[in-house]
């Protein structure tokens, strides 16, 4: 079966939010952190139920994400069993990378070869800046790590934040240069709770690079469901940079996925406010049939492109 939304978009791709909580405080991602509560948030067989039908419906891509995914206990166990489900063609994670030095082997054996990492800054000091903790060294180790063993690609994800990490983009682009990663430059999207001037477009910062760089384009190709990212590679290097312009340049008319929330809830657009509450009915018994018509729901609620210019709630609690 095919997911297909009302513009005749096909949905392939579902992030699922496995927690809120989060080892890091950054600048950009919400401030208003009330924990939810424990018997709020989904237990594994619930995830593992709904992501099954999605699977049934057509996903064929699944990331895990939060919160901090690694936080939540027994990660290894549900991604190990996850990656048991039939249907499943792509299987992966986006982590700020603090703990992956410690789940890289766990991570591996679940048969995940994707991994995102969320490194904003080279700079140590700055990295507590932004993000209100002093674990830079950490996340370094955690990206070699996943290099040493093998992941690829092994992706970082950099959010420009004007007057904060601008000065940084050559130094983004030099270790695309010397390391075989792919640095992927994510515009800042506005949340209701965020400083809306950080944004620096990503055609402005591409026209900086190619001011110092060639940049040849290069197509993702290892990727059957690809995401937004457009990529370009400076000659002679051994990784890529990709840039993510949600705000600048909508690629909505190509959105091909659906988020599900820590909470239970399926979110149609990350923009939008409307959430479709799928836990509830679950723990009341609902059955597989009533649940689909619920994921079918929200998959109709989908707008054609962005509702408004912020998001309306804070990024831990959506997943990103
Ligand atoms: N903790 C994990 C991590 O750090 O990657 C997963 C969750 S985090 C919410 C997912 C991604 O969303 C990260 O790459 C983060 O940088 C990005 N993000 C959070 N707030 C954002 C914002 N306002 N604009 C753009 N990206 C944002």
């Amino acid at each position: 079966m095919r997911l297909v939304d009302r513009y005749g978009r096909r949905i392939t791709y579902l992030r699922v939010s496995v927690t809120d909580r989060c080892n890091l405080r950054c600048i950009y991602c919400g401030t208003d952190f009330q924990r939810l509560r424990h018997e709020d948030i989904l237990r594994y067989e619930e995830i593992i139920r709904i992501i099954d039908l999605f699977v049934r419906l057509g996903i064929r891509k699944v990331r895990i994400t939060g919160g901090e995914p690694l936080l939540r206990k027994n990660i290894g166990f549900f991604l190990k069993e996850l990656s048991k489900i039939d249907g499943i063609e792509e299987l992966a994670i986006t982590t700020n990378g603090i703990l992956l030095e410690d789940f890289i082997d766990q991570i591996k054996e679940a048969g995940i070869r994707r991994i995102n990492i969320s490194l904003d800054t080279l700079r140590p000091e700055r990295y507590r800046e932004i993000t209100g903790r002093d674990e830079f060294y950490k996340v370094l180790n955690g990206i070699y790590k996943a290099k040493e063993k093998g992941f690829d690609p092994i992706k970082i994800n950099v959010v420009l934040l004007k007057g904060i990490n601008e000065d940084e983009i050559m130094d983004f682009v030099d270790l695309s240069i010397k390391e075989p990663f792919c640095i992927r430059f994510i515009e800042y999207m506005p949340t209701f709770d965020s400083n809306r001037d950080f944004f620096i477009s990503g055609r402005d910062v591409k026209r900086m690079i190619q001011e110092r760089f060639k940049l040849i384009e290069v197509k993702e190709k290892d990727s059957l469901y690809p995401g937004p990212a457009i990529y370009y590679r400076v000659e002679g290097a051994k990784g890529k940079i990709g840039f993510i312009d949600a705000i600048s340049s909508h690629f909505c008319s190509r959105c091909n996925r659906i988020r599900l929330t820590a909470d239970g809830n399926l979110v149609p657009c990350l923009f939008s406010s409307k959430k479709i509450d799928i836990k509830n009915p679950m723990r009341s018994g609902a059955k597989d049939e009533d649940l689909i018509e619920l994921i079918l729901k929200a998959v109709k609620e989908k707008p054609s492109s962005h509702m408004g210019d912020f998001i309306k709630d804070s990024m831990y609690m959506i997943g990103g």
